[in-house]
């Protein structure tokens, strides 16, 4: 009996397991030239400055709206982008369409002027080793003023090569670029990281901010965070701001900048402009 549904489990599990390797396969198949037909596009979330309210920059969030299946998760396709290697010919399109972007703003809006946009780059991108010189080129073509773009970089991205991650990190930002550290807190290690890293901001992951009010614990984390990365002149964003409430404490306990539904929702490059003019 139990040699019988062990085995009809078997074959269910396989069945289940050849099902999503052929999803992600075809995923993989539509995800190639998606950025080419249209599909992929990019939308922009402000970020504000909590001392006086002030916007200062953007983070640039990918998009895929799917010919059939509509809109996709950038938490889906953006690991099977990573996994299956797409990610090193998407990656260098988002980073060239946010700087021609935010380059726009610099220009047209006197707002705009300074202004940063934030641009996710994924661990298979740094490990490539090729970023730099992206970067370097895609500054030069768009004329971007470098101190205005802004690497995301996940602490996993960092950990297990620290050696190699940090040379690189000192090259983006010997060319004025900042670096900053994205989904902080997630994994502890990331404190002591830090002082071998070399960061200049990290963002505060959403699920400290969202338990800030109810939660005396991650009040606590979040203050230890703000005052740590202070000391070491690093500069803290908070993302996943979704109450008022969130935004005066995290404003009272220091932190520099924020970003999140309550504060405004990432929105089209066309509609960013409206909050410029
Ligand atoms: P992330 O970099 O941590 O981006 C923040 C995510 O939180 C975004 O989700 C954003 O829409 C969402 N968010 C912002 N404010 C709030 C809020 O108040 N509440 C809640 N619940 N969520 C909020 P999104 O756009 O779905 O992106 C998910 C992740 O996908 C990003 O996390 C980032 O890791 C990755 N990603 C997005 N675009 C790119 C990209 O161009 N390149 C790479 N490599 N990764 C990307
Ligand atoms: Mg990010
Ligand atoms: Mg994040
Ligand atoms: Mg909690």
């Amino acid at each position: 009996q139990a040699k019988v549904a062990g085995k009809s489990c078997y074959r269910f599990y396989s069945r289940a397991m050849d099902q999503a390797v052929e999803r992600r396969v075809r995923m993989e198949q539509d995800l190639r030239g998606a950025w080419e037909r249209g599909e992929l596009s990019l939308v922009y979330q402000p970020i504000y400055r909590l001392g006086d309210g002030q916007l200062v920059g953007a983070e640039a969030l990918l998009r895929w709206q799917h010919p059939e299946q509509g809109s996709i998760a950038p938490s889906v396709f953006i690991d099977v982008a990573e996994q299956s290697g797409l990610i090193e010919t998407i990656g260098p399109q988002v980073l060239r369409a946010a700087c021609d972007d935010a380059m726009r703003w610099h220009t047209q809006f006197p707002r705009g002027k300074d202004l940063f946009v934030s641009v996710n780059v994924s661990p298979r991108q740094l490990r490539s080793g090729e970023l730099p010189e992206q970067v370097v080129a895609t500054l030069r073509d768009t004329g971007l003023p470098p101190p205005q773009l802004h690497i995301e970089l996940t602490e996993t991205a960092v950990i297990g090569d620290e050696v190699h991650a940090s040379a690189l990190l000192a090259r983006l930002r010997s060319n004025g670029v900042k670096v900053w550290l994205d989904d902080f807190g997630t994994g502890f290690s990331g404190l002591s990281h830090l002082r071998r890293v070399p960061v200049d901001g990290v963002k505060i992951d959403r699920s400290f901010v969202s338990d800030v009010l109810r939660d005396p614990d991650d009040l606590a984390l979040t203050t230890a965070i703000i005052a740590m990365a202070h000391s070491l002149g690093i500069t803290v964003i908070a993302e996943g701001v979704e109450k008022e409430g969130q935004y005066a404490i995290l404003r009272e306990r220091g932190c520099d900048l924020a970003q999140g539904y309550w504060l405004g929702h990432p929105v089209g490059a066309q509609e960013f402009s409206g909050l410029l003019a």
